[in-house]
């Protein structure tokens, strides 16, 4: 595997393949890379010739500077992972490497009018997160310029903005959802589980326990039944509470108030378990 940690080695190692017509598969993380990440790898891998990946904290995205902090990193656990997942690039630049001018540095920078697609949900809680997501994004495809790039149906509101964002700028990449890999216990695997306590992460199952408990209740309950029941669920933990549950067109991420509104329809949660914050969804 060859690590990179500058934006000029890694163009042009990756121009000399290209210019041998080799397919590129892309995945992008902030490293403490668990099983979730590498089964992106490992499709990456399998559906192009070559799998480049990136290790990057992008500070931009980080709304709340303590949750910047303390993101966990294990970039040489993380350097073996990888390796052993046949990644061919792993990309792993300096923020100064990435962001070289101030300027670029204010959260509240808006590259890309993603109309609603921002304002709900996560958008509604980490203000600015969104526009920081698709700075890096999109500079890391003028770096890989790849083929195919894979992101994780995990973060279900990412995933749509991403897929807005290439279609708004034209991006000639094609965006692959990948299922969300979970704990046994259904918890989704996340670099965040790491720092639950032991409690907190018992207690975080219910989580995932809740959703599809919801999925079956959405056949008798109205969506306003629905959310209710599912925060007396969550809040009965005394680890957990509740941030938000909605329930939206899968296409649009516009929330829905009744069931016929839409036909693909995702229920999507954030919880806090103590000072971290949990994402989730499910497809009704
Ligand atoms: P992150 O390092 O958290 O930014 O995640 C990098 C990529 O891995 C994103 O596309 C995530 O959606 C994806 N990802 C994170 N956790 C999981 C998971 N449990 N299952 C599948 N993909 C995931």
């Amino acid at each position: 595997m060859h690590i990179f940690s500058t934006i000029n080695e890694t163009k042009n190692y990756l121009k000399d393949l290209k210019k041998r017509g080799k397919k590129i598969g892309f995945v992008p993380t902030m490293g403490a890379l668990h099983p979730g990440h590498i089964t992106l790898l490992q499709k990456a891998k399998k559906e192009n010739e070559i799998a480049v990946s990136s290790i990057f904290v992008n500070p931009l995205q980080f709304n709340d500077k303590k949750d910047l902090d303390k993101y966990p990193k294990t970039l040489e656990k993380d350097i073996e992972s990888l390796k052993r997942a046949n990644c061919d690039v792993l990309f792993t630049p300096s923020v100064e490497e990435m962001y070289p001018t101030l300027a670029d540095l204010p959260v509240s920078n808006k590259i890309i009018d993603l109309g609603t697609l921002d304002k709900i949900m996560e958008g509604k809680q980490r203000p600015g997160h969104f526009q920081g997501v698709c700075v890096v994004v999109k500079k890391l495809f003028e770096i890989v310029e790849p083929d195919k790039a894979y992101f994780g149906e995990k973060d279900f509101q990412q995933l749509a903005i991403i897929k807005h964002m290439t279609k708004s700028f034209g991006i000639p990449v094609e965006i692959i959802p990948c299922q969300t890999v979970r704990e046994t216990d259904g918890l989704a695997m996340s670099s965040r589980n790491t720092l639950l306590s032991t409690e907190e992460r018992k207690n975080a199952s219910l989580i995932f326990k809740t959703l599809s408990a919801a999925k079956e209740r959405s056949k008798t309950l109205s969506v306003t039944e629905l959310q209710k029941w599912v925060e007396q669920e969550i809040n009965k933990s005394h680890f957990l509470k509740l941030e938000y549950f909605d329930v939206v067109n899968a296409e649009t991420l516009e929330p829905i108030a009744k069931w016929e509104e839409a036909k693909n329809i995702r229920a999507c949660i954030a919880v806090k378990a103590g000072a971290v914050r949990l994402i989730d969804n499910i497809q009704m």
